[in-house]
C-alpha cells in the first residue's frame, strides 16, 4: 500500500479565511487518519498579490488549529530553478514547444474566431508535427513555452467528491507553461510540485476542477500517474455568496481572538462539507478516527455563525477548566486585567462556562471580580429600595462574621438575613447581585459570592449602600 501524502497549497494573496482553511483541514485529517504525511506548500508565484503578512496568517492559523505539517513549508518562488529544469527537459523531449505568436497576433486570431462564433483557442501555428514546416522564427519576439497536449479523445478522472468528470481534449488548447520572460505558469508548477512531493491525494477547492484535466495531461506527459482528486464544494457565507475576503470573511486567526476554541473550529469546519452520520459534536480524535474521503458532501457548505457559536459552547462545556484557564487569562489580559495569584480561576470558569459560547464571554463574566461594579442607576433604584437597605446591612455583618468563607456558609447567612427581615430570596439576591456583581442576573448568588474575597463583598455592599 502506498503511503498517503497530501498537501495544502494556499496562495498567500489574502488573509486566509474559513473557506480556505477547510481545504487544509481535510488533507491534514486524511494524512493523519492514514498514518500519512501532510505537506504545506505556499504558492507565492503571484508576486504582486502575495504578501508575507498573508503567509503569517496561514502559518499562525494552522498552528492555532493544530493542523501541523510534516514537510514544508515549501515556497514555489524558491523552486523556480527546478521548474526551469523540467521545462528544458520537456522542450528537449518534444513535450513542449516554443510559440512565437505575439499577443497582437493572438488577439487577432481570437477576434477572427469569435466573428465566426468559434470558441477562441490557440490554433497550433507553432506546434511541431511530423512533416510540418514551422514558420521562420521572427526576430525580437520572446517566445512562450506551450505544452504539447494530446489531440482528440478525452481525459477523465473519478473525483472522490464529484464522481466521474470528463473533458474532451479538443476543449483544451496547448497550455502556456512558461511566459516570455521564462517564468513558469501556475498549472505547470503545481504538477511539478505534486510529482516532486509525491502527492497521492489532491484535496482542494472545486474552483480548480477546470485545471485538473490540464494537470493530468502534464502528469502523464512526464511519465507519472496523476494522484487521486477530491474537489471540495465552495463554502458560502451567510448571504449565500462564495465566502471571500471581499465580502467580509474574517481571517481565521480572528476567531481565536474572538474566543473560539481550536477544537470547536475543527469540529465546525469538519461538518461544513463532511459528515459522520448525525454526529454534530466530536473531538479531534473522533474526527480523525472517522474521517475518510467517502463522506465528503457534494453541495456547498454554508457558514452559519449562530451554529458555530453553538458548537463552540458545546466544546467549552466539555473542555476541562484547567485547559480553559490560560485562554480566559489571555482574554482578561487583553482588557488590562491581570489575574492575581491565588484567585480561584478554574472554579470561576466552572461556575460561568455553561452560559458562555466563547472565552470572551467567560472573560466578560469574570471581569466582575476585578473591576468595580457599575450597576445601572435605574436598576439600583428599582431593586435597592429603602426596605432592603437594612437587610443588606445585616447580611454584610453576618458575612463578615462567618468563620468560613464558602458557599454553604454564605447561603446560611443569606437565609438567616431573609428570615430576620421577612424577605423572599429575590428581594435580597437581586440587590446583592447588583451591588456586588453589577448585574441583576447571575448564577446562584452564594456560588458567585464565594469566588470573591469576603472583604471585597463587604466593601461593595457597604460603599454602595452608603451612597444610596
Ligand atoms: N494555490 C491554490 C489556491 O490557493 C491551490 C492549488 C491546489 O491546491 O492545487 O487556490
Amino acid at each position: 500500500m502506498t503511503t498517503v501524502r497530501t498537501r495544502f497549497a494556499p496562495s498567500p494573496t489574502g488573509f486566509i479565511h474559513l473557506g480556505n482553511i477547510r481545504s487544509a483541514l481535510y488533507p491534514w485529517a486524511f494524512a493523519r487518519a492514514n498514518n500519512g504525511t501532510f505537506i504545506l506548500r505556499i504558492e507565492d508565484t503571484d508576486l504582486e498579490r502575495s504578501t508575507q503578512a498573508a503567509v503569517d496568517v496561514i502559518l499562525e492559523g494552522m498552528q492555532w488549529l493544530g493542523l501541523s505539517h510534516d514537510e514544508g513549508p515549501f515556497y514555489q518562488m524558491q523552486r523556480v530553478d527546478r521548474y526551469k529544469e523540467v521545462l528544458a527537459q520537456m522542450l528537449e523531449q518534444g513535450l513542449a514547444y516554443r510559440c512565437y505568436m505575439s499577443s497582437a497576433e493572438l488577439d487577432a486570431l481570437r477576434e477572427r474566431q469569435m466573428a465566426v462564433k468559434q470558441k477562441p483557442r490557440y490554433d497550433g501555428t507553432w506546434r511541431p508535427e511530423p512533416g510540418k514546416t514551422l514558420p521562420p522564427v521572427p526576430e525580437g519576439v520572446l517566445p512562450v513555452i506551450r505544452f504539447r497536449g494530446p489531440v482528440g479523445g478525452s481525459v477523465s478522472w473519478d473525483d472522490k467528491v464529484k464522481g466521474r468528470i470528463e473533458f474532451s481534449n479538443d476543449e483544451l488548447d496547448d497550455l502556456i507553461i512558461a511566459r516570455p520572460d521564462g517564468t513558469p505558469t501556475y498549472n505547470f508548477c503545481v504538477v511539478v510540485d505534486d510529482i516532486d512531493m509525491g502527492i497521492t491525494h489532491v484535496i482542494r477547492g472545486d474552483d480548480h476542477v477546470n485545471n485538473t484535466p490540464r494537470q493530468i495531461h502534464i502528469f502523464r506527459a512526464l511519465g507519472k500517474e496523476p494522484p487521486v482528486y477530491a474537489h471540495l464544494p465552495t463554502v458560502l457565507n451567510e448571504q449565500g455568496e462564495k465566502m471571500s475576503k471581499r465580502n467580509g470573511a474574517k481571517p481565521v486567526t480572528q476567531y481565536r481572538d474572538e474566543g473560539f476554541l481550536a477544537d470547536a473550529m475543527v469540529n465546525y469546519l469538519a461538518r461544513l462539507g463532511w459528515s459522520h452520520g448525525d454526529e454534530e459534536i466530536f473531538s479531534r480524535e473522533q474526527f480523525l478516527q472517522w474521517f475518510n474521503l467517502d463522506h465528503l458532501g457534494k453541495s456547498a457548505g454554508q457558514y452559519d455563525e449562530t451554529k458555530l457559536r453553538w458548537v463552540n459552547a458545546q466544546h467549552i462545556k466539555r473542555t476541562a477548566d484547567a485547559v480553559l484557564a490560560p485562554l480566559v487569562t489571555e482574554q482578561l489580559g487583553k482588557r488590562g486585567i491581570e489575574v492575581p495569584e491565588g484567585f480561584p480561576l478554574e472554579a470561576a470558569i466552572a461556575l460561568f462556562k455553561d452560559r458562555c459560547s466563547t472565552t470572551v464571554e467567560i472573560a466578560d463574566w469574570l471581569s466582575m471580580y476585578f473591576v468595580d461594579a457599575q450597576p445601572a442607576e435605574q436598576e439600583l433604584a428599582q431593586h435597592v429600595t429603602p426596605a432592603v437597605v437594612p437587610a443588606l446591612a445585616t447580611l454584610r455583618e453576618r458575612l463578615l462574621a462567618l468563620p468560613a468563607w464558602d458557599k454553604a456558609s454564605i447561603a446560611g447567612a443569606l437565609k438567616a438575613t431573609l428570615a430576620e427581615h421577612g424577605l423572599k430570596m429575590p428581594q435580597l439576591a437581586i440587590p446583592v447581585r447588583l451591588l456586588v456583581c453589577g448585574r441583576a442576573q447571575t448564577p446562584s448568588v452564594d456560588a458567585v459570592l464565594e469566588i470573591f474575597s469576603k472583604e471585597k463583598v463587604a466593601e461593595r455592599l457597604q460603599t454602595s449602600a452608603k451612597s444610596l
